[in-house]
């Protein structure tokens, strides 16, 4: 969801001397008096000596596990989010109801049968219909990319298996993911358009592992639904291989895959109540669901403990903010923002007092960088907060923060957006994939982030003004 980087709007103020920076913005700009900086310094360096944020994460992965819409393990991990709020001390601790879809994976097989036969390693992509029982053989039709199946004529994959081999680029901001993911979310609605019997796409994955990468794919409404599943970077490399032998490729694919009926879920909510305004929302934002393979550690486990424990120690100051610290669970977000449509809906009336919101979902690196979506007038305070995390190796960003893909039902009310950006240079080798596990979480790295979180949200919860309304997104749903 992350926009590459562009022109810093507030590194000039920063850079400037404080004087200076303060004569840029309007007399009624926020600012963050000395008490709130040393608080937020306090909190950042304390968060910065060890947290319990990965306990929260061996908890969740451990007793839980892997928790997609619609599962038991999604049932068992709202009562573990319920029950953990309230031992952390969190207020008004409650699951509010939401609709998900739920889809199983089922079994997954995949073999090339010529011209040298092999068994490859493929997890269905989330959606996927199942195949016919005992599976379907086809010839395989590679493509670079589905921008480039867009332009292939029809004669050439009808009744065949597409095979869509386009390599994700390792990046520190994970840009490579969205230059990528495409395939993945509409390879099967063009290659069934063109007449395709399934399609099958390279992981949208920077390892070299045998773990493919599944992921939310959609069909269109009222399109041809064929059966869609990734291949692991190697096996996509082996039957690229074979196909480049010239020979024709055979292969067969068993899918058991299938949609069940909806089923219900919950976001789960608990509060840091404000103390003086406490209808002034800072909210928090991580999503308790997690794909099928792993046990959805960096994904996203670790964002949850990451909110889950700056809001914590900021509760245990010796008194509250002003405002009220939210942190949302948010259910779904995976397969289709379900949680984040539901929350936004139910508070359609509260987000014009909604006064900053973020989410943690890029799993456990170190945060680098801060960036905002804020009134452009709030962006010296900002500067102000960039600083407080300059001691612990954030620098700042920009003023297009996107703010993480459960804020995007919020954008029509244009909530001010922070964006704490993590180190992804490993996140997508174990992202989706069985390898999602707790071995991946750095207990240090964890705690910086809380770092980072505790003191922005304490300066935003307790700064004299607010961040105004956010610019509109040039494209909705950014
Ligand atoms: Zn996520
Ligand atoms: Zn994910």
């Amino acid at each position: 969801m992350r926009r590459a980087l562009s022109v810093p709007l507030f590194s000039v103020c920063l850079l400037s001397a404080a004087g200076a920076c303060l004569a840029q913005g309007p007399a009624a700009s926020p600012s963050l008096s000395d008490p709130i900086r040393s608080t937020a310094a306090s909190l950042r360096d304390e968060a910065m000596k060890g947290t319990g944020a990965y306990e929260i994460v061996r908890s969740l992965t451990t007793e839980v596990g892997p928790r997609p819409a619609g599962s038991e393990g999604e049932r068992k991990s709202i009562e573990w989010g319920l029950r953990t709020m309230r031992e952390l001390g969190f207020t008004n601790v409650r699951a509010e109801a939401v609709t998900v879809p739920h889809w199983e994976p089922g079994n997954a097989e995949g073999q090339i049968l010529a011209p040298w036969p092999q068994p490859v390693v493929l997890l269905p992509l989330g959606g996927s219909v199942g195949t016919p029982e005992g599976g379907l053989e086809g010839e395989i039709v590679e493509v670079p990319s589905v921008e480039d199946l867009e332009k292939v004529s029809p004669e050439k994959v009808r009744g065949k298996i597409v095979f869509i081999n386009k390599r994700m680029e390792r990046k520190k901001d994970g840009s490579g993911y969205g230059a990528a993911v495409s395939g993945r979310g509409r390879g099967a609605a063009v290659a069934g358009k063109l007449g395709a019997a399934a399609v099958l796409i390279r992981s949208i994955g920077t390892d070299n592992n045998r773990t493919p990468h599944t992921g939310a794919m959609r069909y269109e409404e009222g399109g041809p639904r064929i059966p869609a599943a990734a291949l692991s970077n190697p096996d996509a490399d082996m039957l690229a291989a074979q196909v480049a032998s010239g020979k024709p490729v055979r292969f067969r694919l068993l899918l058991g895959s299938r949609h069940l009926p909806d089923a219900q879920s919950a976001n789960v909510i608990g509060e840091i109540v404000g103390r003086e305004k406490p209808e002034e929302i800072v909210l928090l934002g991580c999503h308790l669901d997690s794909w099928f393979p792993g046990t959805g550690a960096v994904d996203d486990a670790a964002g949850c403990a990451i909110v889950m424990e700056a809001a914590r120690r900021i509760g245990e100051l010796p008194q509250k903010p002003r405002r009220t610290i939210r942190v949302v669970l948010f259910a779904n977000e995976e397969f289709g923002l379900s949680g984040a449509r539901a929350y936004a809906e139910k508070y359609t009336a509260d987000l014009p007092r909604h006064i900053l919101a973020g989410e943690s979902d890029f799993g456990s690196g170190r945060v680098w960088r801060i960036d905002t979506r804020v009134a452009p007038e709030s962006l010296p305070v900002v500067g102000e907060i960039a600083k407080l995390l300059a001691p612990i190796g954030v620098e700042p960003g920009d003023n297009e923060a996107g703010g993480g893909a459960d804020l995007i039902p919020m954008a029509p009310a244009r909530v001010p957006l922070l964006g704490l950006g993590q180190d992804g240079t490993e996140y997508f080798d174990w992202h989706h994939t069985a390898n999602d596990t707790l071995d991946k979480v750095d207990p240090k790295d964890l705690d910086q982030n809380v770092a980072a979180w505790a003191a922005t949200a304490y300066a935003a919860a307790e700064m004299s003004g607010d961040f105004g309304r956010a610019p509109q997104p040039e494209q909705p749903g950014r």
